[in-house]
């Protein structure tokens, strides 16, 4: 099965080409890549030799950028509660978050993905955390966070700021504060999906221009991704998209990886290919033949492993026998 990792780079050249070279070995198709400029030139230039497909694994929309923070502080999203992310961060402090609406955060990403995608040799740009900050946590983080999330509530709600309450406002003649129940409105929920589709149609357009692919880690599933996330990944114009379907987060066994994988494969009826996210922790190395298999028979293009540094050697050994 074609196969893709999340791989974040050390400092070190020697374990950047000594990896590259396995994954060539192992078969892999392609790597997500999360490092510097640097890191970036050395990693295309192997994988030209390699034949392997990098792509710059970028953090989207979560932004704890220090100038940014001092300089645009009108740019985070804002909750319910009327408290922005970049003095009030829900759940973790780092959780400071970009407004998909607000224009100079618009222009600051299409900016970024310039900048990275004149990289001659580099196959894509691969966003993440491309999406509204979590409005309910997955069932398995709620014990970890000492939470309760059978609804939505206010302060985990967002975007409430200036620009979001005018457009809306605009397009549908009510303050989305004015709303009787915000989560059951149909208009304010689609207004949220469509606000981070259109961003990711405009990174696009941009990454496109030069030449190469755009691809996103997404929530599991259409059903889930839109419900804790506000991602209507399958009407997004992608060139591939990696659902991270880390099963144990929703407190499910490795036999949902095929329900999770088909649901995905109806809704987006073949217009971009689908590589399934395994969360190696959560896999004994055992079980990684049968991961594969349930992928398989979900009718997944591909895999993506969640992350190669969490791959020991007995995991290699199950996943190569498969
Ligand atoms: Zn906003």
């Amino acid at each position: 099965m074609p196969s893709w990792t999340w791989y974040v780079a050390r400092k070190n050249r020697e374990h950047l080409a000594k990896d590259l070279k396995k994954l060539k070995r192992y078969g892999f198709e392609g790597v997500h890549l999360q490092g510097d400029d640097e890191t970036m030139e050395q990693a295309v230039a192997l994988a030209g030799e390699l034949d392997l497909r990098i792509h710059r694994w970028y953090v989207t929309l979560m932004n704890g950028n220090k100038e940014i923070l001092e300089e645009h502080p009108d740019w985070y999203v804002v909750s319910r509660e009327g408290r922005s992310s970049a003095e009030y961060p829900p759940y973790v402090p780092y959780y400071k978050w970009l407004c998909p609406n607000h224009q100079g955060v618009i222009d600051h990403l299409e900016k970024k993905m310039r900048e990275m995608a004149s990289l001659a040799g580099l196959d894509g740009i691969h966003l993440d955390y491309i999406r509204f900050p979590d409005v309910i946590l997955p069932r398995g983080l709620w014990k970890k966070y000492d939470i309760v999330q059978d609804r939505e509530y206010p302060r985990y709600d967002y975007c409430y700021c200036d620009v979001c309450r005018s457009k809306f406002a605009a397009e549908h003649g009510v303050d989305p504060l004015d709303l009787p129940d915000p989560a059951a409105d149909v208009a304010w929920r689609q207004f949220r999906y469509d606000s981070i589709t259109r961003l990711v149609g405009r990174l696009a357009a941009v990454v496109r221009e030069h030449g190469k692919k755009i691809s996103a880690a997404v929530f599991p599933t259409p059903a889930i991704a839109r419900k804790l996330v506000r991602q209507a990944w399958d009407h997004w114009d992608l060139d591939a998209v990696f659902p991270m379907m880390y099963h144990n987060f929703y407190e499910k066994k490795i036999a949902w990886l095929e329900e999770a994988v088909r649901e995905g494969e109806e809704a987006l009826r073949g217009r971009f290919p689908l590589y399934a996210g395994l969360f190696v922790p959560a896999i004994l190395p055992q079980e990684m033949p049968d991961a594969v298999r349930y992928v398989a028979k979900g009718e997944a293009q591909g895999l993506c492993l969640f992350r190669y540094g969490s791959m020991n050697d007995k995991h290699w050994k199950h996943f190569l026998a498969q």
